[in-house]
């Protein structure tokens, strides 16, 4: 109310972001002001280009710009092992371990009956298509180690087991340099479930 329109509409944009409060929302359209049109021009064209070239790889469900994605047309990569995330961003983080060379499935979420995510509203149904492809032996469940990750897990072991295929879930426990006495409960349990012999 205060601001001229446009400024007033850009803090009004920011401020939809997830995180961004109104001050912070305020600080960056100011900092916008002040950038060079050029510089702004680009952070504009970044933005739109997100939306009109990045689509969703027809088999993995990954980002990607071309489609089947890259990871997917890899023939260098080992086509018996999936690994399920639930975001494109737990991908690379995956990519940034260079330990795994195997194929990838997007869930691009969680079931989460709290929010109303049930199991029709992940890529659960593009999944068990690839497992008709005999190829496939072994399933990674690298959701997250959380109520709504550990859920799905449940529901996606008990679903493809009757495929025949070897489903795993990858071991969680305490952060490395973590205390024990302040590590939650389920970091904990999981910690425990999860031990080997030494
Ligand atoms: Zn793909």
């Amino acid at each position: 109310m205060y601001y001229p329109e446009p400024i007033a509409k850009l803090i009004d944009s920011f401020s939809r972001l997830p995180g961004i409060g109104p001050k912070t929302a305020t600080r960056l359209a100011f900092h916008v002001l002040r950038m060079s049109e050029e510089d702004v021009v680009e952070f504009a064209k970044a933005l739109v280009s997100v939306k009109r070239n990045l689509h969703y790889c027809s088999i993995c469900c990954n980002i990607t710009d071309v489609d089947p994605c890259r990871i997917c047309q890899d023939k260098s990569r080992d086509p018996s092992v999936i690994c399920v995330v639930q975001e494109a961003t737990d991908l690379v983080a995956m990519e940034r371990t260079k330990e795994y060379d195997g194929q990838y499935h997007v869930l691009q979420g969680a079931i989460s009956p709290m929010d109303g995510i049930g199991p029709d509203d992940i890529r659960i149904a593009e999944l068990l298509k690839r497992l008709t492809d005999d190829r496939v032996k072994e399933l990674i469940l690298a959701t997250n180690p959380n109520i709504e990750g550990e859920a799905t897990a449940m529901y996606l072991s008990r679903l493809v087991k009757p495929f025949g295929i070897k489903v795993t879930r990858i071991a969680h426990g305490l952060p490395v340099g973590g205390d024990l006495e302040y590590a939650d409960e389920v970091t904990l349990s999981k910690a425990l479930e999860g031990r080997r012999e030494i």
